[in-house]
């Protein structure tokens, strides 16, 4: 570690957030008072409770922070782990409102979270813990489809949003849109096609429109296409697992190590994700896993040589202690806070391009905006076009056929005629929010002269729109 980096403090993730929105807000020109106002969380629930488990009662400690509620309903995931605190869910609620501004989803931030370790309990038991907190959090409209809708985060998928939505249902009876109150639902339960993999799709997406833009590539002191660059990425949970299988899947790209919780598995040829995925799912470890070289101190490949570092896993992978180190040219914030304020300064005189966390990360919410909107609409997208696009594609296919005497390809054919399905929309919408959003990003990083990275350019983008829906608020 450099001397000089040595000798400074490391904020902590709360403060890390505040001077990265500070650094943004020094190069806005707001009315006296309204920054800070926007900046300050709002409030902060927190709740212990008590369920009696395996013959006693177990105390729970859990959190519902509102950061803004300029927009409602409020949007944030639940995290379950062990160090969820006050702070931690605080953050993470102002990521959401600037995330949520970002990328144009109608919604304030807001984030949960509650300290348990999944690993510990049954299903059963996550269930009756689960089901309990939405008790609690639903008792005072912390859970509401037109006040706060939670999605979920880490330690908690599908099932746990299944549970919250019954919960809420079952002490809301007549409300027609209770589906509304949570989204990543599993589509049996008011779901959306590509809801699970929509954050690791979205990193596909912002990395995708990264290389569609050669000067930025160039800053990051990378050349050419995606295909073929080498990737590490840290944590193979729900964002880590999709991003790495659609960039080596899909596009070209060569997954040479994954990073997880005991170890890491590293292999120059590219990993095979879905193979090691599997592995980690059947045995808890990516020990022993025969497609690639583990080593047991996985943290040390955050600085191995590679294109491209994706940290999907936790905040403040990326710190004082490993910033200098750090080779990686282009840093994709798949987790949320994986670079600390104090880092990000070290890369950014490094020449290294962070694609930051509220971009990177902001296809699970723009995702869950269309899976609130399917549940307060009551209809699936593309059940009334579908079958009439079929019909016109095929009508036209068949009219150009019989005026030129040639047949259409098979391929062209199949893939002309075929109408919108659910999952072809979502993947739609969501590739060109993550477009729009980087456009307007980088305009600001490419034309403000005092913006020194796409991190401040994407706060000022945020800033910008929340002030300006403040602005017509009666305060
Ligand atoms: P997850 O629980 O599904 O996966 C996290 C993975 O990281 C797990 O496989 C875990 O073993 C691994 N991990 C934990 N600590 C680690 C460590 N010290 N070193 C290496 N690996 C470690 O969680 P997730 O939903 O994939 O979330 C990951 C990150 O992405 C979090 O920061 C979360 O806030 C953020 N995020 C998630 C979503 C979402 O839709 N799930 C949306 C936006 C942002």
């Amino acid at each position: 570690m450099n001397i000089q980096h040595a000798a400074a403090t490391e904020p902590g993730f709360r403060d890390s957030v505040n001077l990265m929105v500070e650094r943004a807000i020094d190069l806005l020109d707001l009315p006296e008072g309204l920054s800070e106002n926007i900046h300050t969380c709002n409030s902060t629930y927190c709740v212990r409770f008590g369920v009696r488990l395996r013959g006693k009662v177990h105390t729970f400690t859990g959190y519902r922070a509102v950061h803004s509620d300029h927009m409602e309903p409020v949007k944030g995931g639940i995290r379950y782990a062990m160090n969820v605190d006050q702070d931690e869910v605080e953050a993470l609620a102002a990521l959401m409102t600037y995330k949520c501004a970002l990328v144009e989803a109608p919604f304030g931030g807001s984030k949960g979270g509650l300290a348990i370790d999944p690993t510990e309990w049954s299903e059963d038991e996550l269930e009756k813990i689960t089901r309990r907190f939405a008790y609690e959090l639903t008792k005072r409209d912390l859970i509401n489809p037109s006040q706060n809708v939670p999605a979920p985060d880490m330690g908690t998928g599908e099932r746990e949003m299944a549970w919250i939505a019954d919960e809420f249902r079952r002490m809301n009876t007549t409300d027609i849109n209770a589906r509304a109150c949570v989204t990543g639902k599993p589509l049996y339960a008011g779901g959306i096609a590509g809801r699970v993999e929509a954050t690791g799709r979205g990193v596909q997406y912002a990395i995708r429109e990264f290389f569609r833009h050669k000067e930025d590539v160039q800053s990051a002191n990378l050349d050419g296409e995606l295909e073929g660059k080498r990737i590490i990425v840290q944590g193979l949970g729900n964002v880590g697992y999709h991003a790495a299988k659609f960039l080596s899947q899909e596009d070209g790209a060569k997954i040479i190590a994954v990073i997880e919780r005991g170890g890491a598995v590293s292999n120059p040829d590219g990993v095979d994700i879905d193979a090691l995925k599997a592995h980690l799912t059947e045995t808890g470890d990516v020990r022993g896993f025969k497609g690639g070289k583990f080593q047991s101190k996985g943290a040390a490949l955050l600085t191995a040589e590679c294109d491209i570092l994706i940290p999907a896993a936790m905040e403040s992978a990326i710190t004082l202690k490993n910033a200098d180190d750090v080779q990686a040219k282009l840093i994709v914030e798949a987790a949320n806070g994986p670079v600390t304020a104090k880092a990000n300064e070290i890369l950014n005189d490094r020449g290294c391009v962070i694609i930051p966390d509220l971009y990177a990360n902001a296809g699970g919410v723009t995702v869950s905006y269309f899976e609130w909107v399917k549940n307060i609409s009551h209809i699936r997208f593309g059940r009334m076009q579908r079958r009439q696009e079929e019909t016109r594609q095929s009508e036209l296919m068949a009219e150009i056929e019989a005026m030129t005497n040639r047949k259409f390809g098979d391929m062209f054919r199949q893939n002309y005629k075929n109408g919108s399905k659910e999952i072809d929309l979502v993947r739609s919408g969501l590739d060109d929010t993550m477009r729009c959003s980087y456009e307007c990003m980088r305009t600001v990083w490419r034309e403000n002269e005092q913006c020194p990275d796409l991190r401040t350019a994407a706060y000022i983008v945020a800033l910008q729109r929340v002030a300006q829906t403040y602005s017509s608020l009666n305060l």
